[in-house]
């Protein structure tokens, strides 16, 4: 399997000012050295709750916003080496979904156009073409030829997700990072558009960084996860083993709060104490020590690192009790 892309070690860290000299006085840590990888036409999930670090960790792939250290390989290129210029054909390659498409369509122009400038921004498709274009686009997502003239207003919420996928593929990227992407939508358009997405996937063989902090919705679309806590990942996992195996107490408290209807799989619900500390000066030691119910002296003290787990599949969990469970 072909890496696609590759992070390594990235930093965010956005600086607080403060005092009469507006110096630089803290940083807000919203991503802390993370390290991952996504194959070619694989779906990583990245879960937590919201300040987690995820779409931090989205935007700055696509450096949305510049990384404040770290690298971001794609397709064999280090993208923080690039110009603001070069880096703007880059996302030819890497587009993004958000939650609410609503916000990124001008409310002034019709689908039609609206997807036309895209093409002409990225000069991908000629002129004479486009029009044509847009109606393959729109009808390979489920928007009629009917449509191609109306406004962004005039479409459910559901619908314009759809046109929102329609503008990404329009510039025929390799990766698309969807943040939240079906997070405002109903349940039963939300499987519509993960069925959409999945289509997409197999027909223009699309690689996803899938961002949601929704794991119900994680497990319908993902080969992998990556699981998040405060900046840090804290687990990395096949489907499969995440699910059926959660090792780090984190994603165990997570995935015991999603309500499942399999009574065999009914576990009780995990609830942590406290709030998430704040990511300006985050915990020593293991970030999860304040909330996790088997803390112990060496958490506070020592920061586990990402250690594979998993005889059979593939697991990575930085948590100490994986060498207490070694050790026994
Ligand atoms: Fe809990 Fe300690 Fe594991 Fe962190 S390292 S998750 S505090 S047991
Ligand atoms: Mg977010």
């Amino acid at each position: 399997q072909q890496t696609l892309l590759e992070v390594k070690e990235l930093k965010q860290y956005f600086p607080i000012k403060g005092g009469i000299f507006g110096r630089t006085v803290n940083h807000v840590k919203a991503v802390d050295d993370i390290s991952f990888t996504v194959n070619e036409g694989e779906t990583v999930s990245i879960v937590g709750e919201s300040g987690c670090g995820k779409s931090t960790t989205g935007r700055a792939i696509l450096r949305l916003d510049n990384p404040y250290s770290g690298s971001v390989n794609f397709q064999g290129e280090d993208l923080l080496s690039l110009s603001t210029s070069q880096m703007r054909k880059k996302r030819k390659d890497m587009q993004i979904i958000f939650q609410d498409p609503y916000a990124s369509l001008n409310p002034r122009q019709t689908v039609s156009q609206i997807l036309e400038e895209t093409m002409k921004i990225q000069n991908v498709v000629p002129k004479n073409q486009r029009r044509d274009k847009v109606r393959e686009l729109l009808e390979t997502v489920g928007i009629g030829e009917h449509q191609l003239d109306r406004y962004p207003h005039e479409f459910s919420g559901g619908q314009r997700q759809r046109i929102g996928i329609a503008r990404a593929l329009s510039v025929n990227p390799k990766l698309i990072v969807c943040d939240e992407a079906v997070s405002a939508l109903d349940v039963s358009i939300q499987a519509q558009v993960l069925n959409l997405l999945k289509e997409l996937q197999r027909k223009f063989k699309l690689t996803y960084l899938f961002i949601s902090h929704d794991l119900g919705v994680v497990r319908h679309i993902s080969d992998r996860i990556i699981v998040m806590y405060l900046g840090k990942i804290v687990e990395v996992a096949d489907k499969k083993s995440l699910f059926n195996e959660p090792k780090h107490p984190y994603t165990q408290a997570l995935l015991s709060a999603i309500p499942s209807t399999n009574i065999k799989q009914k576990k009780e619900r995990i609830l942590l104490k406290g709030d998430v500390p704040s990511p300006i000066d985050p915990p020593q030691g293991c970030r999860f020590h304040t909330r996790c119910p088997y803390a112990y002296e060496r958490c506070r003290q020592e920061e586990p690192k990402l250690q594979s787990v998993s005889k059979s599949g593939y697991q990575e969990v930085a948590c100490h009790l994986m060498d207490e469970q070694k050790a026994n």
